[in-house]
């Protein structure tokens, strides 16, 4: 099992503390019934929609820990189970899969240019509201196929990437590249 804390990132931001509490108890200004010790009264405490706490036994964990204990699962199992769920990509998975995504083109084009992907995105992540953390993790992780529009005009901007580029079959992609080259020698 693969885990990276990008991937455990996005499974919590997908996954508030509170929505995933809520499918086993009402929660009321934050404290619920504690669904480990069948307290009585409102024993159990979220700080931050991140953490748990049950004052009654002690029970405390995050959203993994929750799922995990409450589901009788491993961590491994946990961080699989809640990935489906939220359809995102586990490490696995992305090793694994044969189709080609607007992520994997992103790389191929700065590898192309000769530029790291990192400064690409720290770049304009910091003077554009769109290139949320959020929205990269959706690019790298999301089964679901995201807006790419925002990571598209930049590269367009910046280094005049067509349309067709992103829509290219994937075996002509790299065709594409090398006559774009030739075209502006
Ligand atoms: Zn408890």
């Amino acid at each position: 099992m693969f885990v990276n804390t990008e991937l455990l990132e996005f499974i919590r931001l997908k996954n508030p503390l509170s929505s995933v509490i809520g499918k086993y108890e009402v929660i009321t200004n934050a404290c619920c019934k504690c669904p480990f010790c069948h307290s009585k009264t409102n024993s159990l405490n979220l700080f931050h929609d991140e953490i748990y706490t049950c004052f009654h036994c002690g029970e405390s964990g995050d959203v993994f820990g929750f799922v995990s204990k409450i589901e009788n699962l491993s961590f491994a199992e946990t961080v699989r189970k809640m990935a489906k769920a939220s359809k995102i990509y586990t490490l696995e998975e992305l090793k694994q899969k044969n189709i080609f995504r607007f992520w994997d083109r992103f790389l191929i084009l700065c590898e192309h240019y000769h530029i790291a992907a990192d400064s690409v995105l720290r770049e304009y992540s910091s003077d554009s509201s769109e290139l949320t953390k959020e929205y990269l993790l959706g690019l790298k992780y999301s089964k679901e196929e995201p807006d790419t529009a925002p990571l598209e005009n930049i590269m367009q901007m910046k280094y005049g990437t067509l349309k067709e580029f992103w829509n290219a079959a994937p075996e002509h992609i790299m065709e594409y590249l090398t006559a774009e080259r030739k075209h502006n020698a």
